[in-house]
């Protein structure tokens, strides 16, 4: 409930276990990659060195 697992990042093995569902909505359609611990999210707050994900154009 602190401020410190916010981020994709902190999760421990632990925590993804016992938040799963919170883990799946958050990497759910990712945008974002921390360059720094190889995580994704869909939203850069949940990182800590986000870098946007290159999409190749769908459209
Ligand atoms: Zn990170």
């Amino acid at each position: 409930m602190g401020d410190d697992v916010k981020r994709m990042c902190k999760w421990t093995r632990k925590k993804l276990q016992k938040d799963l569902s919170t883990f799946s909505e958050a990497v759910k359609d990712p945008q974002f990659v921390c360059t720094k611990c190889i995580r994704i999210a869909n939203t850069k707050k949940k990182l800590c060195m986000p870098v946007a994900l290159t999409k190749k154009s769908k459209k």
